[in-house]
């Protein structure tokens, strides 16, 4: 029997109850750049820049215009190109994929571990090896830290340095992860994340950041975002896009990034509660004590042929779920006829089928984390 709702309407990720959390302190900090008028690179981009690189350690941090361009300005720096082949796990957003094809490289398909969702070191090999294969230059290797997990940087590292390949950290969805205390943003020469409203650390529209650990990386990076410009604001020294952070989502997120650590810590907590209420009804994402998982999403795999019901279920007493993702890019009509590291990614296309997410915000309470946990043993 399913237990009869009454606890508050459960929302997948709550912005509205941040809102509320965060008082008057978005209106004023919008205020304030309205009346300074410095709508395009303020002070409030650089001050967010700083900020960003006390909280991860990292050398330097490039704000931009979405976590897309983040990836897109690394594959400029790295000066990626047609006939290069980059390797990207397939069960990811489009996005890891999509700036590959788009600099006209040709990404290569990599199975995910399924433990962790995150690269396979075995497929990655086995890609490298596809390379060559199809006569492309292997040039690097985005890692993607799938649902706020960081993926295994010290194999890909060992891997990477064997075959003279750079690596970019995608984390879009792990701001806030560590490992071993080495927090996300410093985990790979350079880093992309999203300030997307839907991920760990959000702004009110589009946004993203980049993070290196090289300086001049950043001063790159700094001027690709901005028309390639050199110290003068019409010198152009390199061929760059417009992909700059507007000054009133920087003003928004210096408020958001003084309260992410709790609520870092809250995501935590309600992990830690799905984890113990659903052990042996399903798989729980696990990882192992050194790494800080940031809890983006909370992702189970349901036993198989069992994953509609359950949204059925859940849905009739008020809980919301998503599937991140239905479908692994290599199969998707896109992308299907870029290399992969074998035929079969059967580890991508065998979690798609089964898994799925739980509602994950700071806001939850424990009552409604444990109503959600019930009702997922009730229907399985
Ligand atoms: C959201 C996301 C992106 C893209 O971020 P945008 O800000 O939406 O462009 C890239 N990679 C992954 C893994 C993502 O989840």
């Amino acid at each position: 029997m399913l237990k009869q709702q009454t606890v508050n309407k459960i929302e997948f990720i709550d912005l509205q109850a941040q809102r509320r959390a965060l008082g008057d302190s978005i209106p004023q900090a919008i205020q304030q750049v309205l009346e300074q008028g410095s709508y395009i690179l303020g002070p409030e981009v650089s001050k967010l820049e700083e900020n960003l690189a006390i909280y991860t350690g990292a050398t330097d941090v490039v704000t931009c215009s979405n976590g897309t361009d983040a990836l897109r300005l690394l594959l400029l720096a790295h000066q990626v190109g047609p006939g290069d082949a980059v390797f990207v796990p397939t069960f990811t957003f489009a996005s890891t994929a999509e700036v590959v094809a788009q600099a006209n490289a040709t990404p290569i398909f990599v199975d995910i571990c399924p433990q962790t969702y995150n690269l396979d070191i075995h497929s990655l090999q086995q890609a490298i090896e596809t390379a060559a294969r199809n006569k492309l230059q292997p040039k690097g290797i985005i890692a993607v830290d799938l649902f706020g997990l960081p993926a295994n940087y010290e194999a890909i590292h060992e891997i990477a340095a064997v075959h003279d390949l750079w690596v970019i950290a995608d984390a879009a969805q792990s701001f806030g992860g560590a490992i071993q205390g080495k927090k996300v943003g410093t985990l790979a020469a350079t880093t992309a994340t999203s300030f997307f409203p839907s991920k760990p650390l959000a702004c009110y529209g589009d946004g993203g950041a980049i993070f290196t650990t090289d300086d001049k990386m950043g001063t790159l990076i700094r001027s690709l975002r901005n028309h390639g410009c050199g110290i003068h604001r019409y010198d152009h020294i390199h061929v760059g896009l417009n992909s700059r952070l507007d000054t009133l989502q920087a003003a928004i997120l210096i408020e958001k990034l003084r309260i992410f650590p709790l609520e870092r810590e809250r995501r935590k907590d309600i992990a830690a509660i799905y984890s113990h209420r659903l052990k042996g009804v399903v798989q729980i994402p696990t990882h192992s004590p050194e790494v800080t998982h940031a809890w983006g999403l909370y992702s189970i795999l349901c036993p198989a042929n069992t994953r509609e019901k359950l949204v059925n279920d859940l849905q009739a007493v008020g809980i919301p779920s998503n599937v991140y993702y239905r479908k692994p890019l290599h199969l998707q009509p896109a992308y299907q006829h870029f290399p992969r590291a074998s035929l079969k990614l059967p580890n991508a296309e065998s979690i798609s089928q089964r898994v799925l997410s739980l509602p994950m915000h700071p806001y939850l309470t424990n009552e409604q984390v444990e109503y959600i946990a019930e009702n997922v043993r009730a229907a399985l």
